[in-house]
Parts: structure tokens; sequence; C-alpha cells
């Protein structure tokens, strides 16, 4: 079965750069992938829409806690889907624990990102300190789904430990937290949702990873920066 392959950018790249990368990935994939998504900055959103040419998925990696306003420095869900990005990320871990997003914080950027019809992916996951209490950690995160239209949401399993260290969730981890995450939104929200496992994911770990059937793709940083290797686990999400 395809898996979804999400590449998250962060704060990196230029536009010539995100034009170059774009070439390399069309040329390095088969005609019919178009299970990824690409997260660029704000600022790419336009030059990677147009250097896919229509393949595959764009995505901002934030939205504002508002519709429009005196927010300065902030983008909203509604200027995301204006820049034709059809994604947007929320709750990243470092928006979290870098930027103290709340969970409250949160809640109010799903309603904004839902309003304006974009696909959403929820970041969840928990710090080394917190691994002892991964459920509860979860319930929290989880809960700012409540009274949601979850439609057009996915879940990223992100353990933060994990996310730009080199360090892995073992498979029996993720199968873990996969598994409970699929039965509590089951359970509180009646609905069966896609998780994807973010955290250090690269071209010579995915294919385990996705292979565990509870896994429905990987949300890449560090690795999908480099077309060549983004292209290996496009590929292998097959
Ligand atoms: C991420 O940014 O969501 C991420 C998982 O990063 P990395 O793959 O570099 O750990």
């Amino acid at each position: 079965m395809t898996k979804i392959v999400a590449g998250n950018f962060k704060m990196n790249k230029t536009k010539a750069e995100a034009e170059t990368y774009c070439k390399e990935l069309l040329g390095l994939i088969n005609k019919n992938d178009n299970h990824f998504i690409i997260i660029p900055p704000f600022t790419l959103i336009d030059s990677v829409l147009k250097g896919l040419n229509g393949r595959g998925n764009v995505g901002a990696q934030n939205c504002a806690i508002a519709k429009n306003g005196a927010f300065t420095g902030e983008i909203s869900a509604e200027m995301v889907a204006d820049s034709g990005a059809t994604y947007c990320l929320i709750g990243h871990s470092e928006r979290r624990h870098v930027f103290n997003e709340s969970n409250e914080d949160i809640a109010k950027k799903l309603d904004m990102a839902n309003a304006a019809n974009l696909n959403i992916i929820l970041c969840v996951g928990e710090l080394l300190e917190e691994h002892n209490k991964l459920k509860s950690v979860l319930n929290a995160q989880l809960n700012a789904l409540k009274g949601k239209n979850l439609n057009n949401t996915i879940i990223a399993y992100e353990p933060v430990w994990a996310i730009g260290t080199g360090k892995v969730a073992l498979a029996e981890d993720i199968v873990k937290a996969h598994e409970y995450i699929k039965e509590y939104v089951k359970k509180e929200f009646k609905t069966n949702i896609k998780v994807l496992y973010g955290g250090s994911v690269k071209p010579e770990n995915c294919k385990e990873i996705l292979a565990l059937n509870c896994v429905d793709g990987v949300l890449v940083g560090g690795a999908s920066l480099d077309a060549k290797k983004m292209a290996e686990m496009i590929k292998t999400a097959k």
C-alpha cells in the first residue's frame, strides 16, 4: 500500500535552491509518484508549487491562531490557502517547545486551518522526560482535536527526543504509540485517523518503519532537504 512521505524543510533553502530541488526530485521519482508533501518555509511555497508543476502536495509549517489582524510576523491559515498550499503542519515540536505553543493555541490553529479548508498534519509526541507518561501527554495533545472536523486531519507522532538527533524510536514503541493514538481518536472522536511517524527518518531506516502496518507514512525533517534522499524515501513508500 502506498504511504505518505512528508518533507519538512524547517527554516532552510533559498528560492534558487528550492527550484533546483524540485527539478532534481521530479527527475528521480516515477511519473505516478504523487504520495508526497513538501513543506517549505512560507516564502518558498510559490516556488515549490511552480517547481513541482502539479505533482505531489505542498504544505505550510504553521498558521496563526487568528483569521487576521494585529499579529505582526504571523501568517493566517487563509493566507496559506491563498498561497496555493493545501496542507498545514500544526503543533510541530519546535513550535511547541521553542515558541511555547500550548495545546489551547494549537486548538485555535486547528479551527483556523479547518475554516480555510486546509488538510492538517497535527504533530504530537513526548519529551524524553515524559516517556513514562506517554499516554497522558498524548491525551492532552490529542484533546486539541475535540469538536473539530477531522475529515482532513492526519496525525504525526514525533517523539521530541528523536527529532533531529539521529535517534529513532524502536519499532515496538512506534507501534505502541500509533496504535494508542488510533484507538484514542476512535474512542473519543468516533473516527479513524492516519498516523505518520517522524523523528530522524532517512532512506536507511524508512523501509523498516514504513513496513509497520500502523504507520501510514513518515514526516521527515533533515533528510528531506536532499532531493536524492527524498526521492529514495518516496520510492520506498510505494
Ligand atoms: C521534523 O522536523 O518533523 C523531523 C522529524 O525532523 P528530523 O527528521 O530531522 O528528525
